[in-house]
């Protein structure tokens, strides 16, 4: 069995041997991993660091659970390869194609019971912590968060699911009563998607999928082919954040493209000083904005503008393994369409986190088993 290891904090990856594939842990099973997509939360990891703002770096080895030799990888799908017997739960078989949903914690508290895991004091998601799918076998202990996946679903496509999707599509349901709310008063309603990368375009499909009809989607980024591609899987209109234009300009640019020039709600997956602050200049009264991406930065407002405006405004960060599900049945009867795949091998990892974090790679790379 191969699986890329980091063996210490900051220390190179390095591909490792074993000669056994591992048992399954008591009452649970272990999933042959088929691909496991690379996300851009590896390459905080692989650095070791998570840039808070204001200078502020927070070691990412300092979480709850995190152990080394570390192995990433927490976008997971694979066929269930054996399963402890002594469990009576026919729910699950050899060789059944399955996803996992990573965002586990202690497993012993009201959130983990629950299925949400991220809620958990002590988070520590498989592949961010405890050891993930850049493995070609996964030992997982509960069998509730493997999921088996409908026939017509590709195991490439699901496993993207586990991480950007369902991120995009928590972000979607918590700004949906906002959006309702405007749509039945004023009978339109705009949201405004920031980032054009592979978490925003999930967003924006699950987005039209699961919105009224009647809601216009636009979505911004500061490169115009990622809003080519964005227009291509359903943005009703982009938003071209070009370096050139003034902060002004661009304010003006941004509210000209919504209907009556009112952005009702806005899901952020770049969250930096300038994207966030842009956009409370023109979240509307009452507007609901998800902050999602972990780009970094901080911000001075004055605070009582969020008593005056009525404004919602809060973090979203991954989903529950009950929103998962949800997706993953959604995108099997819908059809939704996965932004540019590449398939790479284990031993390309390292190269492509440095492309990830130069911002070189179009889309989603995955690993191929
Ligand atoms: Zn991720
Ligand atoms: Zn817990």
């Amino acid at each position: 069995m191969k699986r890329a290891e980091i063996p210490a904090p900051k220390e190179k990856m390095v591909i490792k041997s074993y000669d056994k594939v591992p048992d399954p842990p008591a009452g649970g099973l272990v999933v042959k991993t088929t691909f496991c997509g690379i996300c851009h939360s590896d390459v905080h990891m692989a650095d070791d660091e998570l840039l808070l703002g204001g200078g502020q770096v927070l070691p990412v080895s300092s979480l709850p659970g995190f152990t080394f030799p570390a192995v990433f990888g927490h976008e997971i799908a694979g066929v269930v390869h054996s399963i402890d017997s002594s469990v009576d739960d026919d729910r699950l078989k050899v060789g059944d194609k399955v996803a996992i949903y990573p965002w586990t914690g202690c497993d012993n508290c009201e959130y983990c019971n629950k299925g949400d895991g991220a809620m958990c004091p002590m988070s520590q998601p498989m592949g961010c912590g405890r050891d993930g799918g850049f493995s070609e076998y996964v030992p997982i202990k509960r069998r509730d968060i493997v999921i088996k996946l409908p026939d017509c679903l590709r195991m490439d496509v699901a496993c993207m699911l586990c991480c950007s999707g369902v991120t995009g599509y928590n972000a979607v349901q918590k700004v949906k009563p906002t959006i309702e709310y405007f749509l039945n008063l004023k009978g339109r309603a705009t949201l405004l998607i920031i980032g054009a990368g592979g978490l925003g375009l999930w967003c924006l499909q699950t987005a039209r999928a699961t919105l009224p009809d009647g809601v216009k989607i636009i979505i911004a980024d500061i490169n115009d082919g990622k809003l080519r591609m964005a227009s291509e899987h359903g943005a009703d209109d982009t938003v071209f954040w070009d370096s050139k234009l003034s902060e002004q300009e661009l304010i003006g640019l941004t509210k000209s493209k919504a209907v009556d020039g009112e952005i009702n709600a806005i899901i952020d997956f770049v969250n930096s000083t300038e994207s966030t602050g842009r956009s409370l200049q023109y979240l509307t009264k009452g507007g609901a904005m998800a902050l999602v991406g972990l780009f970094g930065g901080a911000m001075s407002v004055p605070l009582p503008i969020f008593a005056l405006s009525l404004q919602k405004i809060f973090g979203v960060y991954v989903g529950s393994l009950e929103q998962l599900k949800e997706l993953i049945e959604l995108v099997a009867t819908k059809k939704l369409t996965p932004p540019d795949l590449n398939y790479v091998s284990l031993e390309d990892v390292p190269d492509v986190l440095a492309k990830l974090k130069k911002g070189q790679i179009k889309g989603r790379s995955l690993v191929k088993f």
